[in-house]
């Protein structure tokens, strides 16, 4: 009974073998709660929220829809991946800018090295870092991104140094 409840589990779990950074692409002096982000995703046309993690402003990580559910975050790729999206990603003016808080940051590195242990060797990227490939040379240059998304370089979050421990000074 026991191996049967085993393989029933590992038929139904999808393969990751990609971890997708996003923002919400909303200004970072404004509340976008994760409630706001279900809503708007729900009136696009989804059942859910298409992230899997959302990671407000102070840290805090929200699961929105369980990792065994294929994502709706970014075309083409939802299949094999998880999708992370962090609260703000445009400044005061409303333009596009990495407005990750210390916490953000934190909140960011501790789920990215937890779900890699759990999905070995899997690639983390950007949102653009997915934009097609125009000029075929292997590599998704700035010019080449539809969209700023996250506005970081989500490959060196591990390579960075550890962040300095949020707040509490
Ligand atoms: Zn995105």
């Amino acid at each position: 009974m026991r191996v049967k409840f085993i393989n029933i589990y590992i038929e139904n779990m999808r393969q990751i073998n990609l971890i997708v950074l996003h923002c919400s692409a909303t200004r970072c002096d404004r509340c976008y709660t994760e409630h706001d982000l279900t809503t708007d995703h729900i009136r696009r046309g989804f059942s859910e929220a298409g992230y899997h993690y959302y990671i407000r402003r102070n840290g805090d990580i929200k699961t929105l829809r369980s990792v065994e559910k294929a994502g709706a975050h970014v075309r083409g790729y939802n299949a094999h991946s998880i999708g992370i999206c962090y609260e703000g990603g445009l400044d005061e003016q409303g333009k596009p800018a990495d407005t990750r808080t210390p916490f953000q940051k934190h909140s960011l590195r501790v789920l990215v090295k937890l779900l890699l242990r759990d999905y070995p060797g899997s690639r983390v990227c950007g949102h653009r870092d997915l934009s097609p490939d125009r000029n075929h040379d292997g590599e998704v240059e700035p010019e080449e991104w539809v969209k700023q998304c996250p506005c970081f370089d989500a490959a060196e979050i591990l390579s960075e140094a550890v962040p300095e421990m949020p707040g509490y000074r």
